[in-house]
């Protein structure tokens, strides 16, 4: 080999180099303010969406036409994250399709907004059966659970049932991945501990005078349906379904509540846009 073709390779991989170290400094290390490193990291750094689910993004998630094209861009390069860090299966007689993917995975990132690095990593399988299944343990047939061991079961009819009508306040997989969020947060895992104690409490507070209120006129209108009053967690659930669904109605109704779920989602579909800060 000839001393020119030497320096050529040597060239190549100083180059190389160069441009890998650029790529960390740019990941880990960017000086400057949060906007520029989250802004300019997640350009960078952005997984690109598989056009396969972007029509069923469009269709079902109305807050994408309200983001502006960098966000927009961001809340899809997290949906793909999503989907390639998730295994789906499914039971019965249905296989895994885009829109499942792009619609559990596009549930997941809808309630996250406000939190760009969390992706529910507690929870690596999702199991789709095609109506409610029957489950051993509690002998009753259910529509969808979150577990401990990291797995989020869906009847796909039902999840699709709660996609059906985008206003009605009634979303099995916004309600679903409510629960998961939860139990990302106190798992010790990758992302955890992100939802603040302090507004959680005061949220569960103006919660329990909402209980309250659906116990003592269990025939009495309420904005929250009944199963919100089963305990807290489901009140939790109920309550970000209709954060997501119908925000307007939320807020008349209690805008105290609304605003604490606002800062524990660290979103608000009415005011602001997410990472615009
Ligand atoms: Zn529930």
């Amino acid at each position: 080999m000839n001393s020119s073709s030497d320096n050529t390779i040597e060239i190549i991989i100083i180059i190389a180099f160069a441009l890998y170290s650029i790529s960390l400094y740019f990941k880990y290390n960017l000086p400057g303010s949060a906007f520029l490193k989250n802004k300019l990291g997640r350009h960078l750094f952005r997984t690109k969406l598989n056009p396969v689910y972007r029509p069923y993004l469009e269709k079902y998630f109305p807050v994408l036409s309200k983001l502006n094209e960098d966000d927009k861009l961001i809340f899809e390069s997290r949906v793909q994250k999503f989907i390639n860090m998730k295994t789906f299966k499914t039971r019965g007689e249905i296989k895994v399709t885009p829109e499942m993917k792009a619609l559990i995975a596009g549930a997941a990132i809808q309630i996250t907004m406000g939190y760009p690095e969390v992706y529910f990593s507690h929870f690596r399988t999702i199991i789709i059966y095609p109506d409610k299944y029957f489950s051993r343990l509690t002998r009753k047939y259910h529509q969808g659970e979150v577990n401990q061991l990291g797995v989020i079961v869906l009847s796909w009819k039902s999840f699709m049932e709660g996609f059906s009508d985008p206003r009605d306040g009634v979303n099995l997989g916004y309600h679903e991945m409510a629960h998961a969020l939860k139990l990302q947060d106190i798992v010790a895992n990758n992302d955890y501990s992100f939802l603040d104690t302090y507004t959680m409490r005061a949220f569960e507070k103006e919660a329990m005078k909402e209980m309250q209120i659906m116990k003592e006129n269990p025939e009495g209108a309420s904005f929250f349906r009944e199963y919100s009053a089963t305990n807290m967690n489901e009140f939790f659930a109920v309550a970000i379904e209709n954060f997501i669904e119908k925000p307007n109605e939320f807020k008349k109704h209690n805008s105290n509540l609304y605003l604490l779920l606002a800062k524990i989602l660290n979103f608000d579909l009415l005011e602001i846009f997410p990472y615009s800060s």
